[in-house]
């Protein structure tokens, strides 16, 4: 993999660019991924030659880009190796994933004093949805904690589990501490009460092998655009059974079987959850970047990309005053620290001055914050396109620019 990354760069245009003219160093994956020219040149292919809306056209650039679209639904498919295309629902990202399944899953399953179970680790959106059902529902929200390390307290799940419990909604990666959760082992205890779980994989499809089959969860939230796709897109999985039983997202064109004033029926699965005119392009173009993740293996990515985690976690740790938050056993390539006496603004601000891109600040994750009482963090999330010599630059730039911010 090692000697493959400089011909991986050139498939990425923006990767040759130049930031305040130094050569772009693009540490914030977490946030979003670059984009390899094959997702650019399909949009570019898709609008230029096959543009029509999809579903019920009888002419020619209807049925194709239908076609593609649906062709689009079985990469999916097979990427996270579900049971069949009916559970692979298109999305906007995994925010909208995550909001279907508690609009959706909480108008038909949950009542007052229920019980939803997240962790303490989440990104915001696998807690406000979740909050914002608890208000209209007036059900209970509960939260398990993770300790210093930045570790979920696996063993208090069970202890939070109770004949009230509805659901549990966990990261499998966390953007904010790079933890990568037991999940299957949160399923496990979860399934033993029959409580399903919804996974949170917006920073893990793209580093680490998904089987849903294997995993047994009930649904896995993931992000097109972090995952080298489109922005605007995402996935939601759902078994079948409990997507069927569940009441429609939102209402409209394409979600429907036959309409009148006195009864509307919904479509079958998917589509009863994707309303109105889906983003078929950047789902077409979603598929290319899941294939190309695919001809490079997740298991190289992975390897790979945690060789360059753990050499820019032992270098960062050379440098003195830099604390690393989050310290977990397993962990994705995500590193996120503090310099003592330096805000992490001023810090970011200088990096990019130097062509270095990565993140300051919460993260969408204050509640992880607010356990560690800092105000944010600096995080570097690293990318299989990274190189060992941008994790050099960058720590020498920080070696560079600590003084003068001190
Ligand atoms: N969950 C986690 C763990 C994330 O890191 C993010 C984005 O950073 C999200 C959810 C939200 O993803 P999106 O912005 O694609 O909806």
């Amino acid at each position: 993999m090692k000697e493959k990354i400089e011909k991986i760069r050139k498939d990425f245009p923006i990767l040759a660019t130049q930031v305040n003219k130094k050569p772009l160093v693009y540490f914030d994956n977490a946030a979003t991924t670059q984009k390899p020219s094959i997702v650019i040149d399909t949009i570019t292919e898709y609008y230029s030659k096959y543009n029509a809306n999809i579903h019920r056209g009888i002419h020619f650039l209807s049925n194709f880009v239908t076609d593609a679209s649906e062709k689009a639904r079985e990469t999916v498919r097979e990427f996270i190796n579900a049971d069949t295309v009916e559970e692979i629902i298109f999305t906007s990202g995994t925010t909208e994933s995550i909001n279907l399944v508690a609009f959706s899953f909480g108008e038909t399953f949950i009542v007052k004093d229920d019980e939803i179970i997240i962790s303490e680790m989440e990104h915001h959106s696998n807690i406000v949805p979740w909050q914002m059902l608890c208000e209209r529902k007036d059900a209970i929200l509960r939260v398990l904690p993770f300790n210093d390390a930045g570790e979920l307290e696996i063993d208090k799940l069970s202890e939070l589990i109770n004949p009230k419990t509805k659901i549990v909604a966990v990261a499998h990666v966390s953007n904010a501490l790079g933890t990568i959760n037991p999940i299957k082992k949160i399923i496990k205890i979860a399934h033993k009460s029959n409580i399903p779980v919804l996974i949170d994989g917006a920073q893990a499809a793209q580093h680490i092998k998904v089987d849903v089959k294997e995993l047994d969860c009930d649904f896995y939230a993931f992000s097109g655009h972090k995952s080298y796709g489109p922005t605007g897109t995402g996935i939601l999985y759902g078994k079948k059974d409990i997507l069927e039983k569940m009441t429609p997202y939102k209402g409209g064109g394409e979600m429907i079987a036959k309409v009148s004033f006195e009864k509307t029926t919904y479509n079958a699965l998917p589509f009863k959850f994707e309303a109105g005119t889906p983003n078929y392009i950047d789902s077409i173009a979603l598929a290319k970047a899941l294939d190309y993740i695919t001809e490079l293996g997740l298991d190289n990515i992975c390897k790979y990309e945690t060789e360059l985690l753990e050499y820019a976690t032992r270098e960062l740790k050379k440098i003195d005053n830099l604390k690393i938050i989050g310290e977990a056993e397993h962990k994705s390539s995500v590193i996120s620290f503090i310099i003592d006496g330096i805000h992490p603004s001023d810090a970011g601000t200088l990096l990019d001055q130097m062509g270095i891109a990565i993140r300051t600040g919460t993260h969408c994750a204050e509640p992880v914050m607010q356990h560690f009482g800092i105000s944010g963090t600096l995080r570097a999330s690293f990318a299989f396109y990274n190189t060992f010599e941008e994790v050099d630059y960058f720590v020498k730039s920080l070696n560079y620019i600590i003084p003068i911010l001190k």
